[in-house]
């Protein structure tokens, strides 16, 4: 990645919320990050925080009985959310693509492989010819390490990393400017999966992709991204540079995660960190910071007021009050 930062996409102040007949449920509150031009960057955090939902709200596929409740997110300087359905649809494919988890729903199993990658072309760019959409669908499957032979097959009859595979080809195949990974390797063994993120960072280097990686696995992120984006219970906890993350992490959820991480140097004796607690209810989410009941550094600040998503040092940006100023006489109430 070049040092010299462009950015894609900004996302300010991002909310989407699920009406549920136990109330509004913010699954994704107030966040706000940039993603910049040509880099990877991944979004951790555990099951339900919120990744995935803020991945789909990027593309605007949140279906009621959700909606985005409030945001803006610019890409490359125009507001999506201002988009009509025709240019949502020109926008989806051509713009941004998702790859998501489990190639087996997301494959027509009545297709063929070579006929997914030629539909997708022609959705988006009606007046390419069949025999051309097919050269560049053959073209790009031998660079995701797929026989061109392979084409004639329907899903069933791929691996799982060869689905998989199939699956990035159709993110790939109009060029789109981000992609957006949902857990897209968890299926696949760890084998397999490794090789595949090799293949994503050759992509991006060779189409200068821009990918968001979605994941719960932290140590992928690790081998793949360049800058990381924790998120806890809807809200974005820390983000920066992947190396300084792991080495420095500043929020204490940061922290207990990576101490969570399986590490093959752990004395046998030592027992791997459980982090004690459980998500909140994003329908009842505690007031404050709402990592504090499980926080082992809270202070009583926290219980009571939020703090901001803070700028600490050039582009490392944490939500914790461990970073504010607060008012003396709440803190040491
Ligand atoms: Fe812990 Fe308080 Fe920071 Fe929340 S704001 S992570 S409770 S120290």
């Amino acid at each position: 990645m070049s040092n010299q930062k462009e950015t894609l996409v900004q996302v300010r102040d991002l909310s989407v919320t699920y009406h549920t007949r136990l109330g509004p449920l913010s699954a994704v509150d107030h966040v706000s990050f940039d993603i910049y031009k040509g880099e990877i960057l991944g979004v951790v955090g555990e099951s339900g925080c919120g990744k995935s939902t803020m991945g789909k709200a990027l593309m605007r596929l949140i279906m009621p009985p959700g909606e985005i409740s409030s945001g803006h997110i610019i890409f490359d300087g125009e507001d999506v959310m201002q988009y009509d359905q025709k240019q949502l649809r020109d926008f989806r494919g051509r713009r941004i693509s998702m790859i998501f988890q489990d190639p087996m729903t997301s494959l027509n199993p009545v297709q063929r492989v070579d006929e997914h990658l030629i539909e997708a072309i022609q959705v988006h760019e009606p007046q390419t010819p069949v025999e051309a959409a097919l050269r560049r669908a053959r073209t790009l499957i031998e660079k995701l390490g797929i026989q061109k032979e392979r084409l004639r097959d329907y899903p069933h009859q791929l691996s799982g990393g060869m689905r998989q595979r199939v699956m990035i080809g159709l993110g790939l195949v109009l060029n789109a400017d981000l992609i957006v990974a949902d857990e897209a390797t968890t299926s696949l063994d760890v084998i397999v999966e490794a090789k595949l993120l090799d293949e994503f960072k050759k992509l991006r280097d060779e189409f200068n992709l821009t990918i968001l990686m979605i994941t719960h696995n932290i140590a992928l992120i690790a081998q793949i991204a360049d800058r990381i984006m924790v998120m806890y219970a809807g809200q974005v906890a820390e983000i920066g540079d992947v190396t300084e993350v792991f080495d420095h992490p500043r929020h204490p959820y940061t922290e207990g995660l990576l101490r969570s991480v399986p590490n093959i140097e752990l004395d046998e004796r030592e027992e791997l960190y459980k982090m004690g607690g459980e998500p909140p209810n994003l329908s009842r989410p505690p007031a404050g910071c709402r990592f504090h009941p499980r926080c082992a550094q809270a202070m009583p600040i926290c219980a009571q007021r939020e703090p901001e998503l803070t700028e600490i040092s050039p582009g490392r940006f944490v939500h914790c009050w461990l970073y504010q100023d607060h008012p003396q006489e709440v803190a040491h109430a």
